[in-house]
């Protein structure tokens, strides 16, 4: 009987305890919500627990300039990005260059590169007001920033042809310019961008261009090394997933030693055994 009533206890105090964790990542989002101005501080918390889409862009941002595309602004531990009402930047699928860090040149690819053809059309892909419309003679070429209502922004680069103006609203599906080869960039492409309070997130986690659509009606971004609850566990968000795209003669052996990780981590992030065969062109990813 004693033992009984300790595991009644101990039951009592872990559900005690998974609920204040709750509460915590629930008061979370109040307070985000409150500050950002989405909600008034008595909303009711039932409301919340159904993790809303929330928080238009224009109280995420404390200003909103002509100028600046990436910049360090404090990030919320986790932010649900809604992707509904979303149109393809561009009809065309084929990917010609993933986002992340490059080792051989040193420099970070903010972007994912979309093969178009010159001329074709870019759509905004979702409703916003145009942030940015610039042009940068060794960089992005002609370029167009949008703040989109659902928090984030999306820059379009090596464009031929800007058709919005700085400060124009526009919905999903709006034309907004002309793909091009603008810009240091060689061979028309569109360089596109997904940005979360100036930090650039990789667009494959958004967008899929292969198939035509998003990756889900939302995506939660979590900031690595923030505490979240999961199934009453309180867990810590892992590092963003990084990609390597595979080129000729390279094995997993010489992947893992370019990025210092070691070749195990690599078979287990991609479901592949010492046996597997890698092709030139695949994606694997090394963190
Ligand atoms: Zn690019």
């Amino acid at each position: 009987m004693k033992n009984t009533n300790h595991i009644f206890l101990l039951l009592a105090f872990v559900l005690i305890f998974s609920n204040v964790k709750a509460q915590d990542s629930i008061s979370d989002a109040v307070n985000l919500q409150c500050r950002l101005g989405t909600i008034s501080p008595a909303a009711p918390r039932n409301m919340l627990l159904k993790e809303a889409y929330v928080v238009p862009a224009a109280h995420m941002y404390p200003e909103w300039k002509n100028t600046g595309v990436h910049y360090t602004m404090a990030l919320p531990d986790s932010f649900r990005i809604d992707l509904r009402g979303y149109v393809m930047p561009t009809t065309n699928t084929k990917i010609t260059d993933i986002f992340g860090y490059r080792p051989r040149r040193r420099r970070v690819h903010n972007g994912l590169d979309i093969k178009v053809q010159r001329g074709d059309t870019i759509y905004a892909a979702f409703d916003g007001k145009v942030r940015i419309t610039a042009y940068q003679r060794r960089g992005y070429g002609h370029y167009i920033v949008i703040r989109h209502n659902n928090g984030i922004e999306t820059l379009y680069a090596h464009l031929t042809k800007k058709l919005v103006s700085t400060n124009q609203d526009v919905k999903a599906g709006d034309p907004i310019g002309l793909g091009g080869n603008t810009g240091r960039s060689s061979g028309a492409h569109l360089h596109f961008e997904t940005l979360l309070l100036g930090k650039a997130l990789n667009p494959a986690f958004l967008f899929d261009f292969k198939n035509q659509k998003t990756t889900g009606d939302s995506y939660l971004y979590r900031r690595p090394g923030s505490k979240y609850v999961e199934n009453g566990k309180v867990k810590v968000a892992g590092p963003e997933p990084k990609y390597h795209k595979v080129k000729s003669g390279e094995t997993i052996g010489k992947i893992a030693r370019k990025y210092g990780v070691s070749q195990a981590t690599i078979f287990k992030l991609n479901k592949l055994s010492p046996s597997s065969v890698i092709r030139v062109g695949q994606t694997i990813r090394y963190q």
